[in-house]
This record gives structure tokens, sequence and C-alpha cells, in this order.
């Protein structure tokens, strides 16, 4: 429950009156304390991921990343939760993800291409 002015002569409207009883201006749309928090909380709430949208947000983590081994140790401190943005988290949760399959895959070229040096070798030897 909320108070009610009247704009034109100032009276206290008594509550659920649509017009003023001295002047008979018709009574303002009345704020209700609750749901006037509510109204403000409900778009900052549906808002709220588009704050972790901006370039920058994703261009710094990824810049960093590629410095060696410090963009390894912060990717591995924000993917474990060493930060207060989830977007930023997730984001070095999915670096690490792209790592691990980026190496798996050189290594798994780099053993077959030893394998053939090796078979390259027996070969020779075999002569
Ligand atoms: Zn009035």
């Amino acid at each position: 429950m909320s108070l009610v002015f009247c704009p034109q002569c100032g009276l206290l409207l008594p509550a659920g009156s649509t017009a003023c009883p001295r002047c008979g201006r018709p009574a303002p749309a009345p704020v209700p304390a609750v749901p006037h928090a509510a109204v403000h909380a409900a778009p900052h709430y549906t808002r709220a991921p588009d704050h972790g949208l901006r370039l920058g947000d994703y261009l710094g983590p990824l810049l960093l990343f590629c410095i060696p081994l410090a963009g390894l140790l912060a990717a591995m401190i924000w993917a474990c939760g060493g930060t207060a943005s989830a977007h930023r988290r997730k984001l070095a949760q999915a670096y690490l993800i792209q790592q691990v399959i980026f190496w798996a895959v050189v290594l798994a070229l780099a053993v077959f291409y030893m394998l053939g040096l090796y078979m390259q070798l027996l070969q020779f030897w075999a002569l």
C-alpha cells in the first residue's frame, strides 16, 4: 500500500479512489511498493547476461591466453573458479578444452611421424 496525493491540490487521496474528493481531478496511477521493486528487478535480471558480452571481455583474455606460460596459468586459475565472472570462467574452460584437443592431435601426428621414421630405419638396417 502506498500514499497517493492529488497532483492538483495535494490532498492525500483515500486508498483505491479514482478521483480527488476535493477538486475532482483523476487520481494518478498508484505505484505500489512491492511491484515497484519487481519492475526494476525484472529488466535487470533479463539483461544481466548481456553485461558480459562486450568485445573487450573476450578479447582481453584471448590475448592473455596467447602468452605462452602466463596464459595457460591464467586459464587454469579462471577455469577452476578463480574469477567472479561466469563468462570468463567458461571462456577459460573452453580455451583449455580447445588446447587439449589441439595438443592431442599434434601429439598423435608426432607419434605417427616417429613411427614412420622408425619403420624406415628398420628397413634401412634390414638391407
Ligand atoms: Zn485534488
